[in-house]
């Protein structure tokens, strides 16, 4: 649990029992989780928060950095532990979310909107979704 404090301190977060629970679940799934997810995870261990609660500290995980929001247009809403930069598979078929990290990529895309700043947009990272279906 000191490992997981530490975290939070280091991410500026108030350290709270009900955090460090959502925090350990978090880094035991150590992937592409939904709320749902979250929910079963602590359910296991015995932990009963209610939803809003979970939203709540996913939602300030979030805005701290420590997860990331995969966008896309479908629900529900993926939250991913993994903040390095990276892009997305989304099955069409099985809704599975797969990483796909291509450093070259990102390079090019960042690149050229660093050459081509959209106007009036401060832009805090750059997320790109393929979606098909894998076979
Ligand atoms: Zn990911």
């Amino acid at each position: 649990m000191e490992k997981l404090r530490q975290i939070l301190r280091d991410n500026h977060i108030q350290v709270t029992q009900q955090r460090l629970e959502v925090l350990r679940v978090l880094r035991e799934l150590n992937t592409h989780v939904t709320v749902d997810d979250v929910v079963s995870a602590l359910r296991e261990r015995d932990v009963t928060l209610t939803l809003a609660t979970i939203y709540n500290i996913l939602s300030i995980f979030e805005k701290k950095g420590l997860i990331m929001k995969i966008e896309s247009a479908g629900e529900p809403i993926i939250f991913d532990v993994n903040t390095f930069p990276h892009f997305h598979i989304l099955d069409s078929e099985t809704r599975e979310v797969r990483d796909f990290v291509d450093d070259n990529l990102m390079e090019m895309i960042s690149g050229y909107l660093q050459e081509h700043p959209v106007s009036g947009l401060d832009m805090q990272r750059i997320d790109l979704n393929l979606i098909g279906h894998m076979e």
